[in-house]
């Protein structure tokens, strides 16, 4: 059996919620239709974001930040999304909770850096040559374990290529089949391998590398020069902390081609200035030189009012450089402490100028939000009818959005329990009946304090 390290999925499920926002939904004039782009209602937002990311487009937003503030569960999140879709579809979007910077291992500032770096991308285009053809066979071969263990692993895949010049049958080097897994190859997919490196895409999609690759003969040989290889050129979209972990203990050289090379054997190690430093170095040559291209993102602070004195400080000067984020902070708390955080900001700023644009986002109606749950729905292949829908709406109208959105798969799986093809209104009662939502589950114990643990 084979122990293998669980990877952290806390920033894919932040967003995966999110799956169904595409963007702010705006018209030409960046007006908000009431539906576009998967978001609904919260008109006033969602134009104030669209004016925010024309700003952005024209480099007037240097320096400042966003302040998105409103109740639990009104689209904060979604909106902060929508800009960075809105900026281009390969920016960055690095979502964090201002809690995030309170551990007993990790300096605060060092917990906002990486998230800085997460929210930057670097875009590199390179001219290949690439060996291209659809797949016409997918075979991975199995051996017995060489550890005399129990189990086989994969020793080699044979996989049928259809180039211009007739299908041959390659066999490959079994790294390379976790990256055709991973890239979700299939028989009828195009995919070309380079070259030189080995690194198999698919088309359209270049996130993979791989080590080496074969030809039918036994032994590991390049692939052959000829009229298969064309010019390609790929285009490679990293964010400088993916640089980062890969080159904590770089085995390669110092220019772009190995930096992206260690990005298939990433190491757990410390991450020092010298390294960004260096790796700023490297990136700073390649802009120049026109290879590599800064993309930068959005970077959204959930919880901000959990931020103290010195995250502020070290945002501020963060947020001056010119490589900086564009910097979304988000608080469901009341007023007062809204502006506690604008004062807070106000002051490290030290200028006389405001260096927060506040957006409020409002309470939706219940047809609003039976209008973005069944979008959920649908992005969650959830069939449901429109009576359980209107009640969910409900729910949600006295408790949040959110938590009548986390009520869907419980139902639907209830519902296919039951031998039901459609979510009724039954299914969600008896789910709702189960669960208490923070509302009801603090006013509950704040009723029944006697009984509890002082
Ligand atoms: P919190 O203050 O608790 O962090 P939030 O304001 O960030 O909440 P979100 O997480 O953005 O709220 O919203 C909850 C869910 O509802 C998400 O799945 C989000 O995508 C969806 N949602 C919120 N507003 C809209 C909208 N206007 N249109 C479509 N979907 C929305």
């Amino acid at each position: 059996m084979k122990i293998e390290e669980v990877k952290s999925t806390t920033k894919t499920q932040r967003i995966a919620s999110h799956s169904h926002v595409k963007g702010l939904g705006l018209d030409e004039a960046g007006n908000a239709k009431q539906a576009a782009s998967g978001l609904v209602g919260q008109e006033t937002a969602r134009e104030a974001c669209g004016i925010i990311v024309e700003l952005i487009r024209s480099k007037k937003m240097a320096g400042r930040a966003i302040l998105l503030a409103g109740p639990p569960g009104t689209g904060k999140t979604a909106l902060a999304l929508a800009m960075a879709q809105e900026l281009g579809n390969k920016v960055p979007f690095c979502p964090m909770v201002g809690s995030e910077v309170y551990s007993s291992e990790i300096k605060k500032t060092e917990v906002l850096m990486e998230n800085f770096r997460r929210a930057i991308g670097l875009r590199i285009k390179e001219t290949k040559e690439v060996y291209e053809g659809e797949v016409t066979e997918l075979t991975p071969c199995e051996t017995e374990n060489p550890m005399g263990g129990y189990g086989k692993t994969i020793s080699h895949v044979i996989i049928g290529l259809k180039t211009a010049k007739g299908t041959k049958q390659l066999k490959l080097d079994p790294s390379i089949y976790e990256s055709l897994q991973k890239e979700r190859v299939e028989v009828g997919d195009v995919i070309y391998i380079e070259a030189n490196s080995g690194a198999v895409k698919r088309q359209g999609r270049c996130d993979t590398f791989a080590t080496e690759f074969d030809l039918e003969a036994e032994e590991y040989v390049p692939l052959p020069k000829g009229d298969v290889h064309k010019k390609k050129e790929i285009i490679q979209d990293v964010t400088l902390h993916d640089l980062d972990i890969a080159n904590a203990r770089p085995q390669g050289g110092q220019d772009i081609l190995s930096m992206m090379g260690q990005m298939m054997k990433p190491k757990k190690t410390e991450i020092t200035d010298k390294l960004r430093g260096e790796i700023n170095k490297v990136v700073n040559k390649y802009i120049d030189q026109g290879v590599a291209e800064l993309v930068p993102g959005v970077l959204f602070i959930d919880e901000v009012h959990m931020l103290d004195i010195e995250c502020f400080t070290y945002l501020h000067r963060a947020l001056e450089s010119s490589i900086a984020p564009i910097v979304v902070f988000a608080s469901n708390r009341g007023n007062c402490l809204i502006s506690a955080i604008e004062i807070s900001f106000f002051i490290v700023t030290d200028s006389t100028g405001d260096r927060v644009l506040i957006i409020r986002t409002m309470l939706y109606t219940p047809q609003e939000m039976k209008q973005i749950i069944k979008i959920r729905a649908q992005t969650e292949g959830i069939n449901i009818s429109e009576e359980a829908l209107s009640h969910l709406g409900d729910i949600g109208t006295k408790t949040t959005l959110r938590y009548a959105a986390q009520l869907l798969t419980p139902a639907s799986l209830l519902a296919r329990v039951q031998g039901r093809e459609v979510v009724e209104k039954e299914q969600v009662e008896e789910i709702n009946e189960l669960f208490y939502d923070a509302k009801s589950s603090a006013k509950i114990l704040q009723d029944q304090h006697t009984k509890f643990m002082k």
